[in-house]
C-alpha cells in the first residue's frame, strides 16, 4: 500500500474529533510531502535535528510535534517553531521551554508525560509527582508554556486488557486534571499498534507512524 492509501484508511478509523499526529520520525522528507500533498498537517518527530531539517525543508502551514524525550539543553533548537510538546516529563524541563518560548515571544504548547505502563522503562511523571506540579506556584507562574493535557505510552505487549487498563486510567487522571484544570483539552495516547483502544478509553490525539510510513529499521 502507498502512504496515501495508508493514511486513508487510518483516517477512515479516526473519528473527527482526534487530531492524527503522522510520525515521521526516521523517514525521508518526500514521504512527508506526500502525506501533506493528501492533507496531512501534524507531524511527529522525536529528534530535535531530524525535526528541524524537516521543518526547513517542507512547506511552514506543517505543524511540528516532538513527540520524544526532549532534552534540556536542545529546547533552543525547536523553541521557534515547535507546535506541541508531547513528553514533557520534569519541571527543569518546563522551565527550560518557557525560557526558550520567552525569548522567541512565543507561548509554547506541552503535555506532561505519564508513566503509565507497568514496565519500567519508560519516561514521565507517576500521579503524586503530576497533582504536586500543576499546583506548583512556580510553575503557575509560567508565562510562556502552556499545559494542554498529558500524554502516555502504554507497555509494550500482546495483552490488549492491560493496555486498555493503562489506557483508562490515563483518562481518569486526565478527567480529574480538567476539573480544576480548564487549559487541559488534550489526551495523547495511541501508537500503531494500539490508537483503537486508545480511542475507546478516549484519546483525543494519536500518535501513528509505522502504519502509515512502513516499518522502521
Ligand atoms: C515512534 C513513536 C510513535 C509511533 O509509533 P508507531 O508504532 O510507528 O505508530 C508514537 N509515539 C511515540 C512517542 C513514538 O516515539
Amino acid at each position: 500500500m502507498s502512504i496515501k492509501e495508508n493514511l486513508l484508511a487510518i483516517k477512515d478509523t479516526i473519528p473527527e474529533s482526534v487530531t492524527l499526529v503522522a510520525v515521521s520520525k526516521t523517514k525521508p522528507i518526500s514521504y512527508l510531502q506526500e502525506a501533506y500533498d493528501q492533507g496531512q498537517r501534524v507531524f511527529g518527530e522525536n529528534r530535535v535535528q531530524e525535526m528541524t531539517e524537516k521543518w526547513e525543508n517542507l512547506p511552514k502551514d506543517i505543524k511540528w510535534h516532538m513527540i520524544g524525550h526532549l532534552q534540556r539543553n536542545k529546547v533552543k533548537y525547536v523553541a521557534e517553531y515547535v507546535s506541541l510538546v508531547h513528553g514533557v516529563d520534569s519541571p527543569r524541563l518546563l522551565a527550560e521551554i518557557n525560557k526558550q518560548a520567552k525569548k522567541h515571544n512565543r507561548i509554547i504548547p506541552c503535555l506532561l508525560q505519564v508513566h503509565i505502563a507497568e514496565e519500567d522503562t519508560k519516561f514521565g511523571f507517576n500521579e503524586e509527582e503530576l497533582l504536586d506540579l500543576v499546583d506548583n506556584e512556580e510553575f503557575k507562574a509560567f508565562k510562556n508554556v502552556k499545559i494542554e493535557g498529558l500524554m502516555g505510552m502504554a507497555t509494550f505487549t500482546d495483552n490488549m486488557e492491560q493496555v486498555r487498563r493503562e489506557f483508562s486510567s490515563l483518562k481518569s487522571l486526565f478527567v480529574k486534571l480538567q476539573s480544576t484544570y480548564s487549559d487541559f483539552t488534550t489526551l495523547s495516547m495511541g501508537m500503531s499498534g494500539d490508537y483503537k483502544i486508545a480511542i475507546e478509553e478516549g484519546s483525543t490525539m494519536v500518535r501513528i507512524g509505522s502504519s502509515i510510513f512502513g516499518s522502521r529499521n
